[in-house]
């Protein structure tokens, strides 16, 4: 199959600590670079992850608290110094559009490389970037101003050409493509051969939902039904639920709820609070409700695991 990862640049919270960076991920997937969220510092960590910066091709902000954009206009402006020639695209909810600009002006006059920016409506849940590979969608999300999440899909590929049968009928190369698409074979003799008899299946396609920072959505898993990996913020454990529902934060067995809920294949916990320097009560809490719970530390990488088939009840 081809490289699907999630690389964890910052997984902790507003609150600087020793241990953890702000919030930065990038999520791979086939060969695409694309950065989610941006705080402070993530230069470096992109640095220590040994992703080439040029490979970064889109940004997607999730929403404008300096932990996870303060990274942005530094990263810019060290692309430019790296001799950058390739447009980056910035998705963020609009009031980054001119907060931005001004600071290209001011700081980045002579980049060498275009910065593009794409407001997203995080009141919405839509397809915001599509390629031949994948979509990223906006997952709204509840905060203290406006806030999405952005879910990647990988789009289904062609079914795998059996080799041995191909050969076994002496099927001309040039109808492999048509076969992929579909379409039989029909002998010499007139006999006809099912395209399931020429191919196996595709490989399954895998899905990455990024969603930080919100409050418990009872409702979010409707949006996220099924999906391979899910990343959701738990920034407190349940002693503190009030607190996190009056600043609109999650715990970590409300993360652990949503991934049940949407049947997902693993949850990936996240944007921790300072107040906890042994996170294992969060994931202690997490996998009490959904098993396959991972607490994130910077410098992990995560693949997302195909879903079974026929998932969804
Ligand atoms: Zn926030």
């Amino acid at each position: 199959m081809e490289p699907f990862n999630v690389f964890i640049l910052g997984c902790g919270s507003a609150m600087p600590t020793m241990k953890h960076n702000p919030s930065a991920q990038v999520v791979e997937i086939r060969g695409k670079f694309f950065m989610v969220d941006c705080g402070e510092g993530t230069q470096l960590q992109l640095r220590r992850a040994r992703v080439h910066f040029n490979k970064i091709s889109a940004v997607f902000i999730s929403h404008l608290h300096g932990d996870h954009c303060f990274g942005l206009i530094g990263m810019i402006s060290t692309f430019g110094m790296q001799g950058r020639t390739a447009s980056l695209h910035v998705y963020g909810p609009k009031d980054l559009g001119p907060i931005l600009q001004q600071q290209l002006d001011f700081f980045c006059h002579d980049l060498g490389y275009e910065v593009v920016f794409h407001a997203v409506d995080t009141t919405v849940n839509k397809v915001i970037y599509e390629d031949r590979s994948l979509t990223v969608e906006t997952i709204p999300l509840e905060h203290r101003m406006p806030c999405c999440g952005y879910l990647f899909r990988e789009k289904a590929t062609l079914p795998h050409i059996r080799r041995d049968m191909i050969d076994f009928y002496g099927i001309p190369i040039s109808q492999i493509n048509n076969i992929k698409a579909g379409a039989g074979w029909t002998t010499a003799d007139g006999k006809e051969i099912a395209q399931s008899q020429l191919v196996t299946s595709a490989d399954p396609v895998r899905s990455y939902a990024y969603c930080s920072d919100t409050r418990y959505i009872p409702t979010l898993h409707n949006l996220l039904e099924g999906v391979s990996l899910l990343y959701h913020e738990s920034t407190y454990a349940h002693d503190r639920e009030a607190f996190a529902a009056k600043y609109f934060h999650s715990t970590a067995a409300q993360a652990a709820t949503v991934a049940r809920d949407a049947h997902v294949g693993q949850l990936a916990l996240g944007h921790y609070s300072a107040r906890y320097p042994d996170e294992s009560i969060l994931l202690e809490e997490a996998q009490a409700v959904f098993p396959n719970t991972v607490l994130t530390n910077e410098g992990d990488s995560l693949t997302p695991a195909p879903s079974p088939e026929g998932k969804g009840e």
